[in-house]
């Protein structure tokens, strides 16, 4: 499909060629097997993992460790061709690098560094993020998962974690919960006993991508388990801030793949005489998806821009998260009208993606909250509560 708007002309030579190999890497790897994969439920994490290590991607914009440390925009274009695959896929490295790397990396001790960032760049260990809790999602500050220091020293660590991508694969978690000064994060082996991890089943979304409930149950973590450098929500917050910029890329291409699609098949598939891209309602379905496409991919671009720079804020992210996953969810809802009884196979992309988007919407702060967010930032009155 033609890029109207030449906007990846703009991209420098480097972050075109980190496209290509990426885009390759997705043709070539995953999307001959993905839509059994869905089908299937299953993500073949132990074999991936190191292929994406060796493709670079995973904490590819992070400095030192093994890692890339790329620029947010090259990043970004990663995000949007592994997306074009599968969201499962960008919600495998935007969780390893994102949200357990990150932390790690950002606020973690020299120790916890090279235990594990070096690994984990190598796909050799995979890690999780656990926040969100059974009864606790949107509204994180009421955790009821809490670590507490015993006479030993040792930290003992006690609740549950719910909807954790990567939960039930994972070597390591990067754990949120009360103690007595605040939220803290720690890293926790999931070999330590108490620690169980079972999987999430029957999701009609994110069919390939594992998601699993945490359980800890006198879990008994060393005094180095926390993670030093952050106290209080604003550690995991920054973490999804992070993670929330690689989805706002991400969908893009999930739309893009989407809308290749519509398009292929309105101009071979025949009705009353000619290709449905004739017709005129078709036609306007396509029109609003390329214009839908290409104003998500300039906002991807500008906020990444804004990024390297260093001013990005959180709610700038918000508006970027909320308005292109309404787009490549409208977008992909668009393609699958086209595609008519075709459109809910897995023979096509469209359904896989438009599925996939329902979790996208709702993971990593709903449509909801991103519009009280952008809401408070309008008025100045918070309304969350
Ligand atoms: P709730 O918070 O109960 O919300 C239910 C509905 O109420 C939503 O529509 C919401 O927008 C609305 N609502 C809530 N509060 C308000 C309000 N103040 N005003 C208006 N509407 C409101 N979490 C992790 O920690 N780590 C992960 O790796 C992870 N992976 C995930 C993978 C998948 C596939 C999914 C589906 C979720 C994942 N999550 C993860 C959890 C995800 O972030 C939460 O599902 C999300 O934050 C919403 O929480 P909830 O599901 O409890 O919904």
């Amino acid at each position: 499909m033609d890029d109207l708007l030449r906007i990846d002309d703009t991209l420098s030579e480097e972050q075109r060629l980190i496209r290509d190999t990426v885009r390759d890497f997705v043709a070539d790897r995953v999307l001959p097997h993905i839509g059994d994969w869905f089908e299937e439920a299953v993500f073949p994490a132990r074999e991936l993992a190191p292929a994406l290590g060796s493709l670079g991607v995973l904490g590819m914009h992070l400095e030192g460790y093994g890692c890339a440390g790329l620029d947010a925009v090259s990043y970004g274009v990663a995000c949007r061709e592994l997306e074009a695959g599968d969201s499962g896929l960008r919600s495998f490295v935007s969780v390893q690098g994102s949200l357990a790397m990150f932390p790690i990396w950002k606020y973690g001790s020299a120790e916890q560094k090279d235990e594990w960032l070096p690994r984990m760049a190598a796909g050799d260990a995979i890690g999780c993020f656990g926040l969100t809790e059974p009864d606790h999602g949107s509204d994180p500050a009421g955790m009821r998962t809490h670590a507490k220091l015993d006479p030993s020293g040792d930290w003992i660590l006690n609740g549950a974690k719910m909807w954790i991508t990567n939960g039930s694969i994972a070597d390591v978690a990067v754990v949120w919960a009360q103690t007595e000064d605040g939220v803290r994060g720690f890293v926790v082996p999931t070999d330590t006993p108490g620690f169980t991890a079972p999987e999430i089943h029957k999701k009609m979304s994110l069919r390939a991508s594992v998601t699993s409930s945490l359980y800890f149950d006198d879990v008994r973590l060393p005094a180095s388990a926390v993670l030093p450098g952050v106290r209080g929500l604003k550690g995991p917050l920054s973490c999804l801030s992070e993670a929330r910029f690689g989805i706002l890329w991400g969908v893009v291409g999930a739309a893009r793949a989407c809308l290749e699609s519509a398009v292929d098949y309105s101009t071979s598939r025949i009705q009353f005489g000619r290709p449905i891209g004739g017709f005129q309602l078709t036609q306007e379905k396509l029109a609003w998806s390329y214009v839908g496409l290409g104003q998500s991919q300039l906002t991807a671009l500008h906020l990444g821009r804004l990024k390297d720079a260093g001013t990005l804020t959180p709610r700038q992210v918000s508006f970027g998260k909320l308005a292109n996953v309404r787009a490549a969810l409208d977008i992909a809802r668009q393609a699958r009208s086209i595609l008519g009884g075709n459109g809910i196979t897995l023979e096509y992309p469209v359904i896989r993606h438009m599925n996939n988007l329902e979790s996208v919407l709702t993971y990593e702060g709903t449509q909801e909250i991103h519009t009280l967010v952008l809401g408070e930032a309008l008025t100045g009155i918070p309304a969350y509560r």
